[in-house]
């Protein structure tokens, strides 16, 4: 029989479209005009083809370059999803995994002003951790767990950390008091990843989860008007970590744990900075260490899934792939929700921001038109 099941087993590049190993996901959100692109009178030159769910296509005038002027992705929603959609298709086969012990990321990724933080965040107010429309992925992922997870507390916890990433330093968002202390990062004795005095606060209900977000949120904005375009420049990461305690069929206690990172990143317009070497701007802090690391770790994840390779993933390179090291590759899930907007004036942006995200999509995801 094992001979048989050589004979079965198929040459290894006829594997396309293989689900069972991909795991990082790709979604774009395109929103509508906002009030300033439609009073500059900026045209729409980025939309989504009739009856496409996978396609973001350019008008052809508009983008008048060698490359061709779509692109493909796992998802694509355009300006009348709402985030009630956004969430049961993006993020929740993502939190059946982390009940499940694994740990996971949501990104949003794309150029100031395109809806990251509408994205994660959206409308905060909230009366007992009830949700409205316009409510984002943190408080629907708050409100899906607690309901998951139903009343008998004693078989679970859920602690919740908030932290900033700017400029390479890691801020606590979730301290008490109005500053936002800075944290350095350790190695333990087990090798694992410490952050060194990081709050993490249990909570019980959607409504004190939501509170703590408006809280944290609110610090990083406050901040943000102290410095120049801080809030654009810093990545804001949201952890919810899950604790379940089960008992198996011997009547032993197991505990199985999850982690969750909800990540706000910093405006993609950082990555621009990334040409020449510039030493100067190295020094002002302009150039986003996190966001390019990210994407050289994203990289290499795809390329290593692909070839089967032993490629090194540089997740030593900065703060945020260091933190995120163990929910990216390997057993865990990542989603990118890439938002871009539709305006003419915002193109480059858009394609740079797209590019990025195609660098994350799974070459053998793209469809082999009529190749046998
Ligand atoms: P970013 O975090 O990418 O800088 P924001 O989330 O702050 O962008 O969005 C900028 C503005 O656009 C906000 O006023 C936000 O409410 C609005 N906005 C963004 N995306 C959407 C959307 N899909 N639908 C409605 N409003 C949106």
């Amino acid at each position: 029989s094992r001979k048989d099941s050589k004979l079965k087993t198929k040459p290894s590049h006829k594997k396309i479209s293989n689900s069972k190993s991909c795991n990082i996901r790709v979604v774009v959100r395109l929103r509508g005009p906002n009030a300033k692109e439609r009073a500059a009178k900026s045209l729409n030159v980025v939309y989504i083809p009739e009856n496409s769910t996978k396609e973001i296509k350019i008008i052809n005038e508009a983008y008048d370059r060698r490359e061709p002027p779509f692109f493909r992705f796992d998802q694509v929603f355009g300006p009348q999803a709402t985030q009630s959609e956004i969430f049961d298709t993006v993020v929740s086969p993502i939190l059946d995994e982390v009940l499940l012990g694994f740990n996971c990321t949501v990104f949003a990724y794309g150029q100031t002003g395109t809806g990251k933080t509408y994205t994660m965040e959206g409308d905060l107010s909230s009366e007992d951790g009830e949700l409205n429309y316009k409510s984002g992925i943190i408080p629907r992922t708050l409100h899906e767990l607690f309901k998951r997870l139903g009343d008998d507390h004693n078989k679970y916890t859920v602690r919740l950390s908030m932290l900033e990433l700017y400029n390479e330093e890691v801020g606590d968002l979730l301290s008490l008091g109005d500053s936002v202390p800075k944290l350095t990062l350790n190695i333990d004795a087990s090798s694992k990843l410490q952050i060194q005095g990081m709050e993490e606060i249990l909570i019980e209900d959607t409504a004190s989860g939501i509170a703590l977000l408006q809280s944290g949120s609110s610090k990083r904005h406050t901040a943000a008007t102290n410095c120049n375009q801080k809030s654009s420049r810093s990545h804001c990461i949201f952890t919810i970590t899950v604790r379940i305690k089960e008992s198996n069929f011997e009547g032993q206690d197991l505990l199985k744990e999850g982690k969750l990172y909800l990540v706000d990143l910093a405006g993609s317009e950082d990555t621009k900075m990334s040409g020449a070497i510039n030493q100067q701007a190295r020094e002002a802090g302009l150039i986003n260490t996190s966001l390019l690391s990210l994407g050289r770790v994203i990289t290499n994840l795809v390329a290593r899934e692909e070839s089967n390779a032993p490629i090194h993933i540089p997740y030593r390179e900065s703060k945020l792939t260091r933190i995120l090291q163990d929910s990216l590759g390997g057993q865990t899930k990542t989603c990118i929700i890439a938002t871009i907007s539709p305006a003419k004036i915002s193109l480059e942006e858009t394609v740079s921001t797209l590019k990025y995200a195609t660098k994350a999509m799974k070459i053998t995801n793209t469809p082999v038109s009529n190749q046998k």
